[in-house]
């Protein structure tokens, strides 16, 4: 069955400003690396905006409506924390990229393909319910996952997390619901300070495994083979969400983890054999980091290759 990409060109419409490292050319460089003939067989489809439904199963109404109520000036971007911005185009690239993720959920539950990739912007995972926080304004998974239980009734949802930094905001939503589950690799120290290996949840349903500065792919699948994939697959879940984030390339300058193009590959396959196992091969990817573009562009296409099982 198909790879979906979905993704809407209004997500090149948030505008950071000048000397941001989240540009919209981060979106440009995936999608045009996407456009390559290794990518035909990709289903191909639009965002649509997440709906007030969608979205205030994880954010308060009030958190919602503010953001989608933000409308200033062009060129004229409200700074809502030290990097966190909202520009005018940035509502409607907010609905947008939680609205691809449950479009994704909706494409994998209908069977109308096997895998979906949401490239969008901006990214989810720091956003709290109740906080924009690190470049993210709505939390784009945990989203999907709410819609994939409250709309298709799966009961147990995964979010795993390979972003080098803490998915903050996914756990915060996630630690209390023991049918929720976030697992996530991250460089530590570095932002956002969180994720501690100690953090575990209601349920043993939060899993954090964090890596030092300058480990490189040995590391990083140990990480994963002998603490993370062992976890998820003892939750079992219905539906596995990834947070996709590519920052922890070698090249990243957020970072200093050096994990490389072929890291990349062996995580999603790793990942697509627990969704064969539990999910009927259900996958659903939601771009977050990365911001070497040559890095980000190389490593989403692996990524998507492996989605693809090509
Ligand atoms: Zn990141």
């Amino acid at each position: 069955m198909a790879t979906v990409l979905i993704s809407h060109s209004a997500c090149l419409d948030h505008d950071t400003g000048p000397y941001h490292p989240e540009t919209p050319e981060r979106l440009r460089a995936v999608l045009a690396a996407l456009e390559t003939s290794a990518f035909a067989d990709l289903l191909r489809e639009q965002a649509p905006m997440a709906t007030i439904e969608q979205l205030t199963r994880v954010h308060p109404q009030s958190y919602v409506k503010a953001v989608l109520d933000s409308r200033p000036e062009l060129g004229q971007p409200i700074r809502l924390d030290s990097d966190t911005i909202i520009s005018n185009g940035s509502a409607e690239a907010a609905a947008r990229a939680a609205g691809g993720a449950c479009l994704a959920v909706d494409m994998v539950m209908e069977c109308l393909a096997q895998s979906a990739f949401v490239a969008v912007r901006p990214p989810g995972h720091h956003a709290e319910p109740n906080r924009p926080m690190g470049f993210c304004l709505f939390n784009n998974v945990a989203v999907a996952a709410m819609h994939a239980r409250v709309f298709w009734g799966v009961q147990r949802v995964a979010v795993v997390d390979f972003d080098v930094h803490h998915g903050n905001g996914t756990q915060a939503f996630f630690a209390a619901d023991p049918d929720l589950f976030y697992a996530s690799s991250h460089q530590s120290p570095c932002y956002p300070g969180t994720g501690e290996s100690h953090e575990t949840g209601v349920a043993q349903n939060i899993v954090n495994v964090p890596l030092h500065p300058r480990d490189a792919g040995l590391a990083f699948r140990a990480a994963w083979s002998d603490t993370i994939l062992p976890a998820l697959n003892d939750f079992a879940p219905g539906l596995l969400i990834i947070s996709a984030g590519f920052d922890a390339h070698i090249a990243d300058p957020l970072a200093q983890l050096r994990l490389e193009n072929d890291d990349f590959s062996w995580i999603t396959d790793a990942l697509v054999a627990v969704a064969d196992r539990h999910c009927a091969g259900r996958i659903v990817s939601v771009l977050e980091g990365g911001y070497d573009l040559d890095a980000l562009a190389a490593a989403a296409a692996i990524h998507v290759k492996s989605l693809m099982r090509t």
